[in-house]
């Protein structure tokens, strides 16, 4: 074998796999043992063997409860996520729970065996290096890996470490629809087309679907949104099909295989194979011999019915397409260009329903659908690897965050630190303060959301920092930055300026990152919501605003403070006005932003007479410090 090979692009699918390389200034995609470009995503256990791939997928009606496909439903997620408890009903092999992670059980040479999602998804990574090192006849070590958009930072990382398992270099781990736009941007670009354009990619793959819009700008990408929904492809559509089938068969033969796990296998094989050939031609048939009980299944579907039994899915596609554009500030008439990928874009009814959004324009098809992720994945592995080729030269790839990260400031307002579809890698700084006098501590909670307050979004982690130097409120400093890396993965850190003591953490996900569908829901509340949020922290900023006039006059008339010649009588009267709101606050704490604001008149009315007056008497040779409101907790 030959020395250290290029950087190889891994498209790693919850159905199919595939893997290129850029070599001699073009992209590669490598077929396998077999022949086939991709390979699907499957790992088969027997008695003597185990098998990943295309030989795995073929021997699953035989051997269904110990072939496992969709690892990357599971990976990086918690066993008794929603998700994954809805999909345990479609798996014919176990799902167990390890403490909180979810474990696949099955029988291996005999034994029982249980594997880890990242060990599963490490097989499939495997089987792609060796089919790489095959063809370029060397060991292949680095590699860039895709993932959903919307895969958030455990699974990243777990889709990492099972490239570490497989023995890969992880160069990079990047979005599946950024891949594809690298793709098609080298496309356009070999085609000498160098002016702006806006790109909507339309991935609908076997298990995911991805929207983004992107801009191609000489060479440069930008990616302006991202939408789509992690549950809907390919499989969906298989579903519908096998459900139509095991009715349709309980009627013709009156046997129901639902139960029947080999039987539903070769069903649900047969049941692809038809949609599949459904795309080209109008009519398709499936031939079962002895399905259950001696009975042969024998059966003709049309293009009509199995567009009729999933046109509601393939209509569910263009909620997210409008999102991504509303999101990207576009109508359909600014995207220049619709790119399809994923092999499910093959149906002509979704290409059909898309084209009507965008007045019947052509889409674009040039790319091959199944293959344009692993191709961009190559591409970027040769940029990283300083490939020196001039067509990769001038890319910079920006990717987003798909949601606005923030910290809890007092009274639960979301104070944020990175707006929504932020391009990463990104850096953002704030300072802040303390609530309380003497406040030993303060404890930084990190959310994801669009709402104004913290209750409305999603808490990602949590960690106090300690030994904050005893001070009045609003003094101290505390610095926190908010970093996250071009993976997406996010790191927090907090630092007291006083101390010089700091704490960092990396959002682990320790509660679970949202699903596309509950960030869609989030989005959509933020707007449905916006007045109800706005008037939610206009109250908590009145409440804090007279806290902090009742705090500034403490401050002046503390004997210890104070270097003001105030007489006692106003000393008193200031006092007492500060007693009696600081009562009123306590008994009053829901009180409204309106009773808030005329309670702060009320004080000024009392106060700011008095102040005046001593100001007057210094003749203005010294500064009063009269209070003057703000949030205590966010320094600007
Ligand atoms: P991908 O994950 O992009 O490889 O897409 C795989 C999905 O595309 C699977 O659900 C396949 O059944 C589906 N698919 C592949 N080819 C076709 C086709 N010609 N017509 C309809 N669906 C297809």
């Amino acid at each position: 074998m030959s020395g250290k090979q290029p950087p190889i692009g891994i498209d790693l699918g919850t159905t199919y796999s595939c893997v290129g390389v850029y070599q001699n200034g073009k992209v590669e995609i490598i077929a396998n043992d077999m022949g086939y470009r991709t390979t699907p995503s499957y790992v088969a256990f027997s008695d003597v063997d185990r098998l990943v791939g295309e030989s795995a997928k073929q021997q699953s009606a035989l051997n269904p409860q110990n072939t496992v496909f969709d690892a990357k439903r599971l990976i990086g997620r918690k066993y008794d996520d929603a998700s994954i408890q809805e999909d345990m009903a479609h798996w014919p092999f176990k799902v167990t729970s390890d403490g909180d992670k979810p474990r696949i059980e099955v029988t291996y040479k005999g034994q029982k065996r249980s594997f880890y999602p990242e060990e599963i998804s490490a097989m499939v990574l495997g089987k792609m290096k060796q089919t790489a090192e095959s063809y370029l006849g060397g060991p292949c070590e680095d590699a860039v890996v895709t993932v959903p958009a919307y895969f958030n930072d455990s699974q990243r990382q777990a889709t990492k470490d099972a490239g570490v398992i497989a023995g890969l270099n992880v160069l990079r781990i990047i979005n599946e629809p950024t891949a594809a736009a690298i793709a098609y941007g080298l496309d356009k670009k070999s085609k000498g087309q160098d002016r702006e354009r806006n790109v909507l990619i339309f991935d609908l793959g076997g298990g995911t679907f991805d929207v983004s819009i992107l801009t191609i700008d000489d060479g440069i990408f930008e990616v302006k949104s991202t939408s789509g929904n992690t549950h809907l492809g390919g499989e969906d559509f298989d579903n519908r099909m096998v459900d139509f089938l095991v009715q349709d068969f309980k009627r013709k033969a009156g046997e129901d295989i639902q139960n029947n796990k080999r039987a539903m296998r070769r069903l649900r094989t047969a049941a692809e194979k038809a949609k599949r050939a459904l795309s080209s031609s109008t009519q398709a048939s499936i031939e079962l011999d002895s399905l259950q009980n001696g009975m042969d299944f024998y059966t003709t579907i049309s293009r009509a019915k199995f567009e009729d039994l999933c046109v509601d899915l393939f209509k569910e596609t263009l909620e997210p397409v409008q999102k991504a554009l509303d999101d990207a500030g576009y109508k359909s008439e600014n995207i220049h260009d619709i790119v399809l990928v994923g092999g499910s874009t093959r149906i002509p009814k979704v290409q059909q329903l898309l084209a009507e959004m965008f007045q019947n324009r052509e889409l674009n098809k040039s790319i091959n659908p199944d293959e344009a992720v692993a191709y961009g994945a190559a591409v970027q592995g040769a940029i990283l690897s300083g490939n020196k080729s001039e067509e990769i030269q001038q890319m910079l790839l920006i990717d987003v965050t798909p949601l606005s990260l923030g910290i809890e400031t007092a009274g639960g307002v979301m104070t944020t630190l990175i707006k929504r579809n932020s391009a990463i890698p990104i850096n953002e700084t704030k300072i802040f303060t303390t609530y309380q006098d003497r406040q030993p501590s303060v404890c930084i909670q990190v959310y994801e959301g669009e709402r104004a307050m913290t209750k409305d979004n999603n808490l990602l982690g949590q960690f106090h920092l300690h030994g904050i130097l005893p001070a009045p409120r609003g003094i101290p400093q505390i610095e926190v930055t908010f970093d996250v890396n071009a993976n997406g993965i996010m790191e927090v850190s907090a630092y007291d300026k006083s101390t010089a003591r700091g704490h960092t953490i990396q959002i682990k996900n320790d509660k679970g990152r949202l699903t596309r569908a509950q960030i869609d829901k989030m989005c959509q509340d933020a707007i449905l919501f916006a007045d109800e949020d706005r008037s939610a922290k206009a109250r908590i900023e009145a409440k804090s605003q007279l806290e902090n006039y009742v705090h500034g006059i403490q401050l002046n008339i503390n004997s210890q403070n104070s270097h003001l010649p105030i007489p006692a009588e106003d000393i008193e009267i200031l006092r007492q006005t500060c007693e009696e709101t600081q009562r009123w606050i306590d008994v009053n704490s829901d009180a409204s932003e309106q009773q808030f604001r005329s309670k702060l008149k009320d004080m000024e009315t009392k106060c700011v007479p008095i102040i005046t007056r001593v100001y007057q008497n210094m003749n203005g040779t010294e500064k009063v410090d009269v209070p003057e409101a703000k949030i205590i907790d966010e320094v600007d």
